[in-house]
């Protein structure tokens, strides 16, 4: 995957109808994106699946739909108000802003890229006999450039922890770092940037309350945690998800809806006893793991990332990676958050966020496993790994989204072969019927070949074609849109036949 194939996820997402720029005509807006009508489609797809895989499927986690808006204090207590930031670093030649430690990280990418150069020429050489393990281990090339990146790394994560920005930007001087843009090495110094966007609520300038837009979903979730026990007489463990917007004021943004500024999570937080946290975490890690594989674009789209620096409120996290155009990237993240979060907000509320165990007969604070994707995010992965350029037996080629059926915006695609001889009567009938099961459209411009492409390139896994032939028997053609093939069926007999390719069950079970 390169650079070219996502200049094709951005141009085809645009063409299509998935993704715009926020405010286009006002020649847009940095890192905000609208959502056209395939794309809020596909988006409300992977929602539901997303949902039901949790709710539906569990009987121990309940939905929340908490306010954006949330009471100032509440970022006091989670720590966003004071912790909540990155560092940014600008360049005074070229005035772009990066963020300093993704600078020290990428450097670090290209001496891992120098490590798997020497893996790969290794392996050629030494074919089926290669170990890989002991090469990287005794290597003295190889063990080098593994220490240099580790020194690097850890020295960058102590100063950044004793807030030593001075050193950071000494580190980027001493590697030599510069300006990828412009190859300048004129850095300003290492500030820190609070990546909450502020607002006001209140009617006058005197008496207005200072908000912020929330930066994740979970502080609802936390806020509520005896709202939901209570009346819902949830006993422990239980869940609590949510969907719903978040606004980080994100320094670089420039990965289309990878890194926006507006966007959309899917947590969940998991309330377990304290000392089963572990269990409950690697539960958590592989159900995930499982639930993106469901999808079958394969297993070597995924891998895990387990931090060793941890945050502050964590005892275990890892990253499920995805494998974007632009190579491997947190997708979701699972995290073991202690007990940290009601813990801050008993303290700062003086409510105390207990949960009484008839089992032990005591009270405790709660441990938290949390599971958080960005729904924008999946979108992305799901679009990028969807769009194919497939080279047909005949010499042809198509361009074609294998979007998982469950996922795809339409389902099914109903074409009257001629506009005339009462063949769009028919075909609107079917889809009078097959409207209340699946997600369809009705298509009678061009000719058909044309139309089966254009279905294709939005991910429409059934086209039903109505041609002379149904006005005697009754008969349609049903095509596959990634096998291409085509077979007759009773137009009675639609709905029986492609709806399985729609069950849950057969997704997720
Ligand atoms: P990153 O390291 O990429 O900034 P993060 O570790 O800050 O992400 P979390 O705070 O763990 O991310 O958020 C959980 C999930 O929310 C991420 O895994 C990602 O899918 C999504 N997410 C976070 N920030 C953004 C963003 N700016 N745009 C889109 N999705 C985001």
């Amino acid at each position: 995957m390169s650079d070219e194939k996502f200049k094709k996820v951005l141009s085809h997402a645009k063409e299509y109808g998935f993704v715009f720029q926020s405010s286009e005509i006002y020649d847009g807006l940095s890192a905000v994106y609208d959502y056209g009508p395939n794309g809020v489609a596909l988006k409300k797809n992977i929602r539901d699946y997303w949902w039901r895989s949790m709710v539906q499927l569990h009987q121990n986690i309940v939905g929340l739909d908490a306010a954006i808006f949330m009471h100032p204090t509440t970022w006091k207590a989670s720590g966003h108000v004071d912790a909540f930031n990155d560092p940014l670093i600008d360049n005074k030649d070229s005035k772009k802003r990066y963020r300093a430690d993704v600078l020290v990280e990428d450097y670090c990418e290209k001496i891992e890229n120098k490590v798997q150069k020497e893996i790969k020429k290794a392996k050629k050489r030494f074919g089926d006999a290669f170990n890989e393990a002991e090469f990287v281990s005794t290597h003295p090339r190889v063990v080098k450039y593994r220490q240099q990146k580790e020194d690097i790394l850890n020295r960058m994560a102590r100063s950044l922890e004793n807030e030593d920005l001075a050193d950071v930007k000494n580190l980027i001087e001493e590697l030599g770092i510069a300006d990828p843009v412009t190859g300048s090495k004129n850095w300003t110094d290492v500030k820190q940037f609070n990546l909450m966007f502020g607002t006001k609520l209140g009617a006058s300038a005197e008496n207005a309350t200072d908000l912020y837009l929330r930066p994740e979903t979970a502080q609802g979730i936390f806020v509520n945690f005896l709202n939901v026990q209570k009346t819902m007489r949830m006993k422990i463990p239980f869940g609590i998800a949510q969907t719903g917007k978040a606004f980080r004021n994100e320094i670089v943004a420039r990965q289309f809806i990878f890194r926006m500024r507006e966007f959309e999570q899917m947590e969940m937080q998991f309330f377990v006893r304290p000392g089963e946290e572990m269990k409950w975490y690697h539960h958590w890690k592989e159900t995930r793991l499982n639930w993106h594989k469901s999808l079958g674009f394969g297993d070597d789209y995924y891998r895990f990332h387990d931090h060793e620096k941890l945050a502050h409120y964590a005892n275990a996290a890892a990253d499920i990676e995805f494998k974007f155009p632009f190579g491997f990237k947190e997708l979701e993240g699972i995290h073991s958050r202690t007990d940290f979060d009601l813990t801050q907000h008993t303290t700062f509320s003086g409510k105390k966020l207990q949960y009484f165990d008839p089992e032990l007969n005591k009270s405790y604070t709660p441990y938290v496993v949390e599971t958080s994707i960005g729904l924008d995010r999946m979108f992305l992965a799901v679009f990028s790994a969807s769009l194919q350029d497939e080279s047909l037996p005949d010499g042809s080629s198509r361009v074609v989204m294998k979007i998982p059926a469950i996922l795809a915006p339409t389902k099914v695609a109903v074409l009257p072969l001629l506009k005339k001889d009462g063949l769009p009567d028919i075909a609107n009938k079917i889809i009078d019927d097959l409207k209340w099961d699946f997600e369809v459209t009705y298509d009678e411009k061009d000719a058909i070949g044309r139309r089966y492409r254009r279905q294709d390139a939005v991910g429409t896994p059934f086209c039903v074609t109505v041609d002379h032939q149904t006005k005697e028997d009754q008969s349609v053609t049903l095509r596959d849109r990634d096998t291409m093939e085509q077979i007759r069926i009773p137009i009675a007999e639609l709905r029986q036949h492609i709806q399985d390719k729609f069950d849950l069950r057969n997704w997720l079970k």
